[in-house]
């Protein structure tokens, strides 16, 4: 095999860039979904908040015709009431006016509690309002950004791919085809660096002579983890 330590190395450090530059191509797309579930979550409360205002209002627009009735049937009473033939029809026509009132009464107090209830559901869909266009700004802001930084990204991810492919080229036969294999499974972590004699993916120490092989430049591959494995050499 015509691959040393050095290149190993570097194969290495090329797959882990590569495997951040494909993170980061992954991300932006979830980062921005998940911006617009927060606009649309904000735009449902704004639509449930108008919802809730529409039936306030309703509410008391009933309120007052039920209002406007009782005082037109207290207009009808009191001109009954003029005419009372007797004390007694005057007493019920009396007890029935002061029914009305209190009905009245009672709804002149529901209706301003509605009219309260409207004016703050107002300034609630006021501030709902101004935290939509916020979260619409932030979602534009970072989709924008990733826009920029996506053609960047992308040529670094293929430009990354070609520097492997002309460094894999020292793996061959059986070796490459293994090594394919690993890549296919685990992207970065096909390969694992030997430090202190011991494969830093499974943590498993190597033996004496699996270390010696490694060091005359034999390709090995982790007996316990599979991974490719290499000394690591600093730049
Ligand atoms: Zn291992």
């Amino acid at each position: 095999m015509t691959i040393a330590a050095p290149e190993l190395t570097r194969l290495h450090e090329l797959h882990l860039k590569l495997r951040d530059v494909r993170d980061e191509l992954a991300r932006g797309p979830r980062q921005i979904k998940a911006r617009e579930q927060i606009v649309a979550q904000s735009r449902e409360k704004q639509a449930q908040a108008e919802e809730q205002l529409k039936q306030f209002k309703a509410a008391a627009d009933r309120k007052s015709l039920d209002l406007k009735t009782h005082e037109s049937k207290i207009g009808e009473l009191q001109a009954k009431l003029n005419a009372a033939a007797s004390n007694r029809e005057y007493d019920i026509i009396r007890g029935q006016i002061d029914a009305d009132r209190v009905a009245m009464s009672v709804l002149e107090d529901e209706i301003l509690e509605l009219l309260d209830k409207v004016d703050r559901k107002r300034t609630e869909i006021g501030d709902l309002e101004v935290e939509v266009k916020k979260a619409e700004t932030e979602k534009q802001r970072f989709a924008a950004e990733f826009e920029s930084k996506l053609a960047g990204l992308e040529s670094r991810a293929a430009e990354l791919e070609e520097k492997i492919k002309a460094t894999e080229t020292g793996l061959e036969g059986d070796v490459a085809e293994k090594y394919r294999r690993l890549v296919a499974a685990y992207g970065a972590d096909a390969m694992a660096a030997v430090e202190g004699g011991v494969c830093t993916n499974c943590y498993v120490g190597l033996t004496t002579q699996t270390q010696v092989f490694l060091r005359s430049g034999k390709i090995i591959f982790c007996t316990t983890c599979g991974r490719l494995l290499y000394l690591p050499v600093a730049d």
